[in-house]
């Protein structure tokens, strides 16, 4: 799910592919064609030591939350970025906690 923000100040997702900036797309909220400001961010959450990947669109607490569930669970270390940024990353490294972000604590626990 890709999020752009809309000129009239309002949120556009999409599920394929973000508009471009300038584009105009319909605002629901509006009833109107408004045009878009800026491209969407899409988090993505990787791990450096097996295949966990995944996309979390543009929320990014929610990317390093999810990452550091797996970090913890596996003791792998996860490399959270933006999909079109990659070479901007944070590290989720459980064996150096007070490297990561948010810190690694065990009673954070998400329960689903
Ligand atoms: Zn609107
Ligand atoms: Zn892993």
């Amino acid at each position: 799910m890709f999020f752009s923000k809309l000129l009239c100040g309002h949120d556009f997702t999409s599920k394929v592919a973000p508009p471009a900036i300038g584009d105009e797309v319909y605002c629901r909220l509006c009833n109107d064609y408004r045009f878009v400001t800026y491209r969407s961010t899409n988090y993505r959450a990787k791990c450096v030591d097996c295949n966990y990947g995944r996309y979390y669109g543009s929320d990014k607490e929610w990317a390093m939350r999810q990452g550091s569930k797996h970090a913890r669970r596996y003791t792998h270390r996860v490399k959270v970025f933006q999909a079109n940024h990659p070479e901007y990353w944070d590290l989720i490294d459980p064996r150096q906690p007070e490297l990561s972000y948010p810190p690694v604590s065990v009673d954070d626990e998400i329960p689903y």
